[in-house]
């Protein structure tokens, strides 16, 4: 069971779309880390389930990721070993309305503030506070995404889900993904299409409102969506984070090409120089310092994938 039967197991299926070291930083917001050492952009649901078998026959091992935006990854400098897939966009970036008059369903691939506007134009409330977060339904199903008070979990109703280690698709039930804060029970094997929402219906003018005052104060408060990938830690229970490391004193604080925001101490930005072991670094060092501190525990809401090394003992 290995990496080369896997790579050949797609490329039989899929000829020349699957693909080897591909360098996977431009698919993320931070910019940076290694390639992919095998990389399939699926285009339907069947395409899909041939990966599963391809998996289930000759890749047992092999780790598995699945890529949406980028937006709250960190990919190791070495890359990621095994199988980056994602959803090609022609095929699961789509928004259209679901059986319910004020249903949503979206394909995984669509970009959350393509969703927000979607539903500000039809007076549909609930998903405005995605306007300003760079990712896919996907990724926000995954990550229970939210922002400014509202979660994806309040209006997701259900998801389309292929589990990639039996091949199996099946609807889920928002209960049944176990959505808590930026936390649901989905794994690397099981990749969502699509989700349904039902949505809350107000005018326009309210919705519109309330999006835009949103919009507003990402922009007054936060880093733009480049080398960075938003909130770096979890909001501990009745803090918040951002507090934490600045009164830590750590606004501005950099390990290598990384350094906390001084816009927003919860945003760690990245220059051109840096690598994704210096966001791991610089990760380590202030949750380090906080604990040090306040005896508090910060816990990472982003995502390492691949290797890293563990300098915090060194
Ligand atoms: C500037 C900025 C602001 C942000 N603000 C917020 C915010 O206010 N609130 C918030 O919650 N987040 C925020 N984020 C973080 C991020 O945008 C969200 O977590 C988003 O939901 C991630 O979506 P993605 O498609 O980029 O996922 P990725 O970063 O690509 O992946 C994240 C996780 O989801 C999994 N995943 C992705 N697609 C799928 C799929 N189709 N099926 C199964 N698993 C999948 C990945 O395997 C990975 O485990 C921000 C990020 C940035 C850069």
């Amino acid at each position: 069971m290995s990496l080369a039967e896997l790579a050949g197991c797609l490329e039989e299926r899929f000829g020349e779309r699957s693909k080897h070291d591909v360098p996977l930083g431009r698919l993320t917001t931070y910019r940076i880390g290694g390639p992919a050492a095998l990389y399939l952009e699926p285009g339907t649901r069947s395409d899909l389930e041939a990966v599963a078998r391809c998996l289930q026959s000759a890749g047992e091992g092999v780790p598995v990721i699945t890529l949406g935006r980028g937006s709250n990854l960190v990919i190791s400098d070495k890359g990621w070993p095994g199988l980056v897939l994602r959803l090609a966009p022609r095929a699961f970036s789509f928004t259209r309305p679901g059986d319910g008059p004020d249903s949503l369903v979206a394909g995984a691939a669509t970009p959350l503030p393509v969703v927000a506007n979607w539903t500000t134009r039809r007076g549909l409330s609930g998903l405005e506070f995605m306007i300003a977060i760079p990712g896919s339904i996907g990724g926000a199903v995954r990550m229970n995404a939210g922002a400014h008070g509202s979660e994806t979990s309040d209006t997701l109703a259900t998801a389309t889900v292929l589990d990639l280690s039996s091949g199996e698709l099946t609807e889920r039930k928002a209960p049944e993904l176990e959505l808590s804060y930026r936390h649901s029970n989905l794994t690397e094997q099981e990749v969502v299409l699509d989700a349904t929402f039902e949505l809350v219906p107000q005018t326009e003018n309210e919705v519109r409102a309330r999006l835009e005052s949103f919009r507003k104060h990402r922009g007054e408060t936060q880093p733009p969506a480049v080398q960075n990938a938003g909130s770096t830690f979890k909001n501990p229970a009745g803090d918040h984070a951002g507090r934490l490391v600045e009164a830590a004193g750590l606004k501005g604080f950099r390990v290598g090409g990384v350094e906390v925001s001084r816009l927003h101490a919860n945003f760690f930005v990245s220059d051109e120089t840096a690598t994704a072991q210096d966001v791991y670094d610089l990760v380590h060092e202030v949750a380090r310092r906080v604990k040090e501190d306040f005896g508090i525990e910060l816990e990472p809401e982003v995502k390492f994938a691949g290797e890293f090394e563990d300098r915090s003992h060194t």
